[in-house]
This record gives C-alpha cells, structure tokens and sequence, in this order.
C-alpha cells in the first residue's frame, strides 16, 4: 500500500456494528446490525473509501498525476474522489452528466480542485464503455481513467476488507446498489452459507444483475437483488421514503439518505414485516454513507 494511502486512512474514524432494535425485529424474531461505514470520514463516507483504496494504490503504483471520473451532479463518488484527490495531490478531473450548474456537492468538487466537464446525456452514456484505466480515448499522459462508481475490480478488494471487519457471526448482508461494485465485492468476501441481498436504487435491475456477474471471480449462487424498493427510479423519492427516513432517525439515531440506504432499510423492514427472514437470523446490513448527497433533498 502506498504511504500516502496509509497515512491518510489512519486519519479514518472506526466503522462500528450497532445493534438495532424496533417492534418488529422483536415481532419476527430476527436481529438487525449496522455497518457504520458513514462513521469511516466526515466527508468521504463509506464505500467510496472502500472502493477507491486499491484503484488509488494501483494509479500511484503507476505514477499516475491525475484521475479522470464521471459522475452525476450529485455524485458521492466524484466528491470521494475530489476529497481524496486533493489530500493525495493528484490531480483529478469529472464529467458530469448534464448542463453547466451549480450545486453544493459541485462547488465542493470545484474547492478541491477537480476541472469539471458538463456532457450531455449521450457524450455521457458513451463514456461508459471504456472501462480499462487507458481506455479512454484521447486521456492526458500520466492520466488514468476510472469508469462510473469506480467500478472496476480492484474495487472489489477494499470492500472485502469492509466485510472482514464484521467480528460477529450473521446469516444475511444487505447493501444497496447503484453499479453493484460494492455488492459484487461483498459476495466475493462472505463466508460460505450466508445470504447477500442488494437493494438496487434503480428501476429495472436486471442489467445489473449481469453487471455484478461480469465482476466477479466466478459464478456464485449466494446472493440475489431486490429492485421493488427503487421508489420511482434512481435519486426519485415519495413522501412514503422521506417519513420512513425522518422515523429511522428519531428511533435510531442513525441518519440514512434518500438515494440508497434509504430505500435500502425501507426495504429490510418491509421485507421484515412481510415475514420475509425465518426466525433467528442475523442481518447485517451496510450504511453506506452517502450523506453529502442529502443536500440535493429537502431533509431535515
Ligand atoms: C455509490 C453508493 C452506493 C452504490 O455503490 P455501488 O458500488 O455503485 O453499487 C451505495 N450507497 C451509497 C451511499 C453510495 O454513495
């Protein structure tokens, strides 16, 4: 690893398991946990560290200058970059998908430095098929290309370190999804016999269940994705999603975000009630952060 990676995730904070208790955990007699991953760092919340730890090792490794990303306006992942980017002294540059605006999240991107590209909604999607670091056409020398979410294999080895963290034993891991990287990686570093369960955060998650097959090792059998939970597609929400969050926080006191986790544990708890879990399993499921993005929304 290199020395610029170490020291700066010794400056982390611990991600903790808590332990969760509401009426129909009791009811179903089923245990709930949650990986604090949005305790790891103030700004770059949880699985976006994990996914870049090793990308960004392998780009130093290389004697990379800069990374190029693409990201949405509110893109948790291109503000971990930007953050992490500017603590490294790497240069980093974003296309964004969409007309030149403003937002929170973009001024963020622009303090630490990372030239922005607004692209239109095509240019965008066309981006996506370069996947390699060196496949982007066009990219500056000493540049390296990382696709949408940072997903890409090496991704998948910080999120095992994530579920190697977990010093209790459990049945079910939960996460949610948007490229299904974080998923693929939980899948790949489980134990055999437990149950990966994501919850896509976009309409229509069949794609993505070939996307995280294509990033995995080899075929496993242990995991499945649940798409009724996506509220009306990606970063939609209803009034039902908000009151659920508002809710989870005052019995919590653990703050979630509309996009992913969320619907995530509107899900979890939907699925509880529905009797979904048989008794006496352990659930584990991951925050995983995100919380920068609640400043697209009308939270409290
Ligand atoms: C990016 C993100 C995800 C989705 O991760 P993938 O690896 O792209 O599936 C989940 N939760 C939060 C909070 C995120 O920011």
């Amino acid at each position: 690893m290199h020395p610029k990676l170490i020291s700066l995730e010794n400056q982390f904070a611990r991600s903790i398991l808590t332990k969760v208790s509401a009426p129909c955990l009791d009811r179903e007699q089923v245990e709930l946990w949650i990986k604090r991953d949005d305790l790891l760092h103030p700004i770059v919340s949880g699985n976006k560290w994990r996914k870049l730890k090793y990308i960004l090792n392998h780009a130093l490794s290389l004697g990379a200058i800069k990374i190029v990303s693409m990201g949405g306006a509110y893109s948790n992942h291109l503000h971990a970059l930007a953050y992490i980017g500017h603590r490294l002294g790497l240069q980093t540059e974003g296309f964004i998908r969409g007309e030149p605006q403003s937002n929170p999240t973009l001024s963020d991107l622009r303090r630490w430095g990372m030239h922005l590209h607004f692209v239109s909604r095509e240019d965008y999607r066309n981006l996506r098929q370069y996947k390699d670091w060196n496949s982007l056409p066009g990219i500056d020398t000493g540049a390296y290309w990382l696709p949408e979410g940072g997903s890409v294999d090496l991704a998948l080895q910080g999120v095992a370190e994530l579920v190697s963290e977990i010093d209790i034993l459990y049945d079910v891991v939960c996460c949610p999804c948007g490229t299904g990287t974080t998923l693929a990686g939980i899948i790949e570093a489980v134990r055999p016999g437990v149950q990966v369960i994501g919850f896509s955060a976009l309409k229509g998650g069949s794609f993505l269940k070939r996307d995280v097959e294509a990033l995995l090792t080899q075929p496993r059998e242990n995991w499945d994705i649940v798409t009724d939970y996506h509220f009306g597609g990606f970063a939609r929400t209803k009034p039902d999603l908000i009151e659920f969050i508002e809710h989870f926080l005052n019995e919590t006191s653990v703050q979630l975000d509309p996009i992913y986790t969320g619907k995530m544990f509107y899900g979890i708890y939907d699925l509880i009630e529905k009797g979904f879990f048989p008794a006496g399993r352990r659930i584990v499921a991951m925050h995983t952060g995100g919380l920068q993005g609640n400043r697209g929304f009308c939270l409290t």
